[in-house]
């Protein structure tokens, strides 16, 4: 049966689209409505056609899916629409839930749009590395001008029903059912007679536009990364200068040329890898999720108070608890002084940051935590103070509730026995600043129950975060690479490259901050107390030289921006270069046996710093601490500052060439010698590589 249905009814005819969850715009689509519109055409005594969906929303974007089957191709997709224009009669559309992509650029093809109260409409394809495909760039311009257009197609921000309103998106909003508020729309436009209204043909309110296109272009020209701002800038250029016809082929040549980009291949990838990430291997759809009304929060440091925040801004209870009533009042100016900067920013109404401060209520007294439903301990990473902190929590939390630990890099097993209920035990590994950043490890111990662990992956999308489960293992997935990738960093500063040359290097790549700057921001101290736990639980190389400089440094009292000094010496924020680094750096080589040199290329560096990632990542995958290489994709994408238009290292990987990769890796093999196994490929790369297979070959187990 098809999907999309026609019948006509006291005179209307009605196009109902139910094709769930989200009737995504997919070729089954396409042809439904083709041939309900011709039903429709076919019936010339109805006055008026009244496009709606079924379920929970209207049209919530094209089936990214079926981007590559050529029957579902951008033309076939504009010629529906342009048919659906050029009826002779009004077409209204109803618009419910979210409407996104192909889904806005039906209804703006329909004559007259009203939606239900708490719609949502966005062109969200950029973030796709693509632009509207389906005259998107050209019928919004001409509704709304340059200035919102370009803002919402550049930014892919949805916007919701009462600013669509009030900017002319739609015509009306309305509480009710879509089939209902359509029809006594459809009735008042008729009883009003029925003009029709095609966007195509108008031409865009007086305003701006040209000075809007040009500030929009300069923008976009300086991230050239993405390639498809710079393109729908000129799309919407077109709609505002050209006729429909031409605008429309500019808007199609440009959608061919993006679509197999390697900026959108990439993005895509990463909005697949998202939605994977929360399928858990061995836990069946049926487990439910447990219910978090109250979580409790151990430890009121950066961490502890970023955490808070994370459930504060979902409204959810939250209990906050330090041993230090220091600590416990600086975790709570950080929390206040933070909704402050948001307050004065206009970015949060006082009213809202009152409400979320009413839902915390803070303890020097680990009773507090006992009502909770889940309890996260944030204190120091010292496994010594973790194991009896856990021992207590065991005690302390109701029965039923969830314990878990954000240490970065500690044996959760280890933790979880320690509670005496390792059941309930789960890492809830949050990234620094937790209140912003959006991934979260979560770390499924040998005995995690499969309801902890999915009661976590949904509450982790309740308060906006990105949940990558990883196993048990030193660093878990995004700190175990980073150890590797800050162990080379380390030696090349000791050969003799410079922070900046190294930071500069892979940030030419994209990434957020180079490793010297990323360290001296989360600060040296923490970075080396983690290389001093791992020496301590024996898991560090028997290399004496093995990340030498950030201990030396710590000892040396240079904790990075904080102290003013680290890799670099800080004049407020600003990095600047130290020869003293250099010195430190050059004294540890020297006392370590290993050579100086001035011939550091940034390709060795990258190699160096990135393959060596990927071939850790690929042990992870071999050991199952990653279900799959696309999840490890995730966590560098959201965890790391991995730029998105590269997918991730993994991705990344593949695109340079698994072989490419093995064959660099064997070659620092040969010339850096392999005493400590840092150059071993991994087996599965190894594989890979021979086979000429890519990661996704391997089935999740
Ligand atoms: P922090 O030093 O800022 O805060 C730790 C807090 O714990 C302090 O307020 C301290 O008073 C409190 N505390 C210590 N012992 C306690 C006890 N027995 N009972 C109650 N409170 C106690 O530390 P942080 O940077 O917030 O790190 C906390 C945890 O988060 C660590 O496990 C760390 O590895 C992890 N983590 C840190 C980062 C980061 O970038 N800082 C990122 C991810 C995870």
């Amino acid at each position: 049966m098809s999907n999309v249905t026609f019948h006509s009814a006291d005179g209307i005819g009605r196009i109902c689209i139910s094709h769930p969850p989200l009737n995504l715009f997919s070729h089954s689509l396409l042809t439904g409505l083709s041939a309900a519109l011709a039903q429709f055409e076919a019936d010339a005594s109805l006055p008026l056609l009244l496009i709606y969906c079924e379920g929970q929303s209207f049209v919530a974007g094209a089936d990214i899916a079926e981007f590559n089957n050529p029957a579902f191709s951008a033309e076939a997709i504009n010629a529906l629409l342009n048919r659906i224009e050029a009826q002779t009669r009004p077409v209204v559309v109803a618009l419910h839930g979210t409407v996104l992509g192909a889904g806005m650029e039906l209804a703006l093809a329909c004559h007259y749009r009203v939606a239900q109260q708490g719609t949502r409409l966005g062109l969200p394809e950029v973030k796709l590395g693509i632009l509207p495909g389906a005259g998107g760039t050209q019928r919004l311009p001409r509704l709304v001008g340059a200035t919102l257009a370009l803002d919402l197609m550049l930014s892919g921000r949805p916007v919701p029903a009462q600013e669509a309103l009030a900017s002319g998106i739609v015509d009306a909003v309305e509480e009710g059912e879509p089939l209902a508020l359509g029809l006594a729309f459809g009735r008042q436009l008729l009883a009003k007679g029925g003009q029709l209204r095609r966007l195509s043909a108008q031409t865009a309110p007086p305003g701006e536009h040209s000075q809007a296109i040009a500030s929009a272009l300069e923008a976009a020209r300086k991230s050239p990364q993405y390639p498809a701002k710079e393109a729908i800038v000129q799309c919407v250029q077109q709609a505002l200068t050209a006729d429909f016809a031409s605008g429309a082929r500019a808007e199609a040549d440009a959608f061919k040329r993006l679509l197999p980009s390697a900026q959108s291949r990439a993005l895509r990838h990463l909005f697949f890898a998202q939605r994977r990430s929360r399928q858990i291997p061995g836990l069946e759809r049926q487990v439910p999720a447990g219910k978090i009304e109250q979580v409790g929060i151990l430890g009121a440091g950066t961490m502890g108070s970023g955490i808070a925040m994370c459930f504060l801004n979902a409204g959810i209870r939250t209990v906050l608890v330090d041993a230090a009533a220091a600590g416990l009042e600086r975790g709570l100016q950080l929390i206040r002084s933070t909704y402050e900067a948001q307050v004065a920013k206009g970015r949060m109404a006082a009213e809202q940051a009152s409400a979320r401060l009413a839902l915390l209520t803070t303890s020097l007294d680990d009773q507090a935590l006992a009502p909770c439903d889940l309890v996260i301990e944030a204190v120091f990473e010292d496994m010594a103070l973790k194991l009896q902190v856990c021992r207590r929590l065991g005690e302390v939390c109701k029965p039923g509730a969830i314990i878990a630990s954000n240490t970065s890099t500690l044996d959760v097993d280890a933790l979880a026995q320690a509670t005496g209920r390792p059941t309930d035990v789960v890492g809830m590994h949050f990234f620094s600043p937790a209140n912003i950043m959006r991934l979260l490890e979560v770390v499924r111990g040998a005995q995690t129950a499969p309801q902890v662990l999915k009661t976590v992956i949904d509450l982790a999308g309740k308060i906006g975060k990105t949940p990558v489960v990883s196993g048990v293992c030193f660093g878990f997935i995004g700190n175990r690479m980073a150890e590797v990738y800050l162990r080379e960093a380390e030696f090349l500063l000791m050969e003799g490259a410079s922070p900046a040359q190294i930071d500069e290097a892979v940030q030419a790549l994209g990434l957020a901050m180079g490793p010297c700057r990323m360290l001296d921001m989360a600060g040296l101290d923490v970075g080396a107390k983690t290389v001093i736990e791992c020496d301590k639980a024996g898991g560090l190389p028997p290399d004496a030289s093995y990340r030498a400089v950030v201990r030396k440094m710590f000892e040396l009292g240079r904790f990075g921006q904080k102290s003013g000094l680290g890799y670099y010496r800080y004049e407020g924020r600003q990095a600047l270069p130290d020869p003293e680094a250099g010195r430190i750096a050059a004294e540890l080589a020297q006392a370590h046996g290993i050579a100086q040199r001035s011939d550091i290329a940034a390709q060795e560096i990258v190699e160096r710093l990135l393959y060596s990632m990927v071939n850790e990542g690929c042990k992870i995958l071999d050991e199952g601490i990653a279900y799959r290489a696309s999840d490890i994709d995730v966590v560098w994408a959201a965890g790391y500052g991995f730029p998105d238009f590269r997918g991730g290292p993994m991705f990344m990987a593949e695109e340079i060439g698994l072989a490419q990769i093995v064959e660099r890796l064997e070659h620092q093999a040969t010339t850096r010698g392999n005493r400590y196994g840092y150059w071993t490929v991994s087996p599965l790369l190894q594989r890979l590589a021979a086979q000429r297979q890519g990661f996704d070959s391997l089935q999740a187990a």
